[in-house]
């Protein structure tokens, strides 16, 4: 039987609590597609903070080096945000993940069940089918990373601040690619988003992107669009979209945007993919709610589990190519909400399920 190996890192807040569901789910999809899951649980963010001494402590940044795939819950809260800025949870653990494990693609689905219509902002008759985009994000490049990136008085006494913006073509040809094969598994379409109007690197960018498609997937119907009119088309008609590809800081603005639209941060799944092949010969992973660690709810039995449950079905696809169990967990989520099992977050009318109940209805049906 093949074995799955991956590195369970909880976190803080809610994180326990929905992880716990996730690979209780996990558990019902090995047995029934026959494969074993070989996880080990590490320390990460504040409680790592509060029993290592920092936020990704050797033994985890170890654990995940051993590994084949990262499940991540969340970090962060009240306790630690008086901590300095180099130290907070987030800051001192993901980016150092990002970097040891080159995660230079995010995919994030964004996704609204027709039956949740009501927890999206948008008036239902923009949506009338729900939605279903994928924002394809590059993680490691672009404002957020280029140098020189500093504050400096100036002789005349001002203070200025630079940051820098860079692109390589070979960076935004391995992004494409992801957006490639993420189009070509659902309606072949990719817009590219960027600011060639007034900015050198989406000029190349978009030439990249045209020659790449042109060459590796004539087929994918490609447009482009500048970032500001894609974040008034978003609110506007989201389904126009299939797959959007963009750069780093673009697609950190219009995936917040994606989340805000679809609804509660309770159902949204995050992959972050790695340069690095595992040793299945797949990508390595970091697999991720889009939401944090919640503190308003968390140890309420409040917290929607599906968010967590969804991104344990994007490892199984991304980094397992268990394709047929991670559908069968994103079918088992949809038909329990279209049941009525709800967490508080997406239940508008009915009485709300504790995280647990709701982890309970996705399990029985996947058992089917
Ligand atoms: P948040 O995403 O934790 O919460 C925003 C709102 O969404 C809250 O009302 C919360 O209750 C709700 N929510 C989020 N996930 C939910 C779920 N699964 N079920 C039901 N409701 C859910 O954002 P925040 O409050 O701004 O941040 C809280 C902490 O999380 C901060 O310390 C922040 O730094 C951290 N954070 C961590 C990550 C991460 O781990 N990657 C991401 C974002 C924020």
């Amino acid at each position: 039987m093949s074995k799955i190996k991956f590195a369970v890192l909880p976190g803080d807040g809610i994180g326990p609590e929905v992880m716990e569901v996730a690979l209780n789910v996990l558990e019902v999809a090995a047995d029934k597609f026959g494969f074993v899951c070989d996880y080990e649980r590490a320390d990460v963010g504040g409680i790592a903070i509060d029993r290592h001494g920092k936020a990704l402590p050797d033994s985890t940044l170890k654990l995940c080096q051993e590994s084949d795939a990262i499940l991540f819950g969340s970090i962060g809260g009240p306790k630690w945000e008086s901590l300095p800025a180099r130290e907070q949870p987030e800051r001192a653990s993901l980016l150092p993940l990002r970097k040891a494990f080159s995660l230079f693609a995010n995919i994030r689905p964004g996704l609204l069940y027709p039956e949740l219509q009501e927890a999206s902002p948008l008036k239902p008759d923009r949506i009338p089918h729900g939605i279903d985009i994928v924002c394809i994000r590059e993680l490691t490049g672009g404002l957020y990373f280029g140098q020189p990136k500093h504050t400096e008085t100036l002789p005349d006494g001002d203070v200025q601040a630079i940051d820098t913006m860079i692109y390589r073509k070979s960076e935004i040809e391995r992004i494409t690619d992801v957006a490639i094969a993420t189009a070509q598994s659902r309606r072949n379409s990719i817009c590219s988003v960027d600011k060639a109007n007034v900015l050198e690197t989406s000029v190349l960018w978009r030439k990249t992107v045209t020659d790449y498609l042109a060459r590796k997937a004539p087929s994918i119907d490609l447009s482009h669009m500048y970032a500001d009119n894609a974040a008034m088309q978003l609110a506007r008609d989201p389904n126009q979209f299939d797959v959007i590809l963009t750069e780093n800081m673009f697609g950190d603005i219009l995936s917040d945007e994606m989340a805000v639209i679809c609804g509660s941060l309770g159902m949204l799944a995050s992959a972050s993919l790695g340069a690095g092949k595992n040793s299945q010969g797949l990508p390595f992973g970091l697999y991720e709610p889009a939401g944090g660690s919640a503190p308003d709810i968390a140890g309420k039995k409040l917290a929607n589990p599906c968010a967590q449950i969804l991104s344990a079905a994007l490892m199984l696809r991304f980094s397992f190519g268990q394709n047929e169990a991670a559908s069968a967990m994103e079918e088992a989520v949809q038909t329990a909400v279209k049941s009525g099992n709800r967490t508080a977050d997406i239940a508008f009318a009915g009485e709300p399920v504790s995280t647990r109940k709701m982890g309970e209805a996705v399990m029985a049906n996947l058992r089917g």
